[in-house]
């Protein structure tokens, strides 16, 4: 059996629960989906199976990998959402989900990867956006270090003094620590 390292074992009463490369995680078998290749992982700890996909951005996509991150990457690189529904055929509101769960696993992955840094200086800042309509006003906050270019944090919400709190001490406390 082959071992399958970063992939974690998602059963909530296993022993090694959420553990990357504790050498558990084997192949257990290979087929066919719409969405392409796809394989069945074996936990040998607790003896359950699981898709490759569980626990990642892709789980219960109805698209390719491919499509999703083609997607994801039009936008990053500043193509309209009505744009990229109109160039793949899907709706917008496809789009604007596939583009939400596209951000929520940057921000898991910035929160799960991004250890402590040294911090030589620090630019806050914030902007006044909307949210499909222009009275839905929201505001965007984010903290730069300076040197590295790293954008440790981003804040989006209520302009109030909570979200300026959380955005100064979010990331902070565990990068000073
Ligand atoms: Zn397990």
């Amino acid at each position: 059996m082959e071992l399958i390292g970063q992939k974690a074992c998602q059963h909530p009463t296993c022993a090694d629960v959420g553990k990357l490369d504790a050498g558990n995680v084997v192949r257990h078998a290979s087929f066919g989906t719409k969405s392409g290749a796809s394989q069945r992982c074996l936990c040998k700890t607790c003896g359950t199976t699981f898709s490759s996909n569980t626990g990642t951005t892709y789980c219960g996509l109805r698209c390719s990998r491919d499509e999703f991150d083609q997607v994801a990457t039009m936008r990053v690189d500043g193509v309209s959402i009505s744009a990229i529904a109109r160039i793949t055929g899907h709706s917008r509101s496809t789009i604007t989900r596939w583009l939400e769960r596209a951000a929520a696993s940057a921000a898991r992955f910035n929160d799960q990867h991004l250890g402590a840094f040294e911090i030589e200086e620090l630019h806050a800042d914030e902007l006044c956006t909307f949210v499909g309509k222009k009275t839905n006003l929201t505001w965007v906050f984010t903290i730069i270090e300076v040197t590295t270019r790293l954008w440790p944090t981003t804040v989006r919400g209520r302009r109030s003094c909570r979200n300026t709190e959380l955005l100064l001490t979010r990331r902070f406390i565990a990068a000073r620590s």
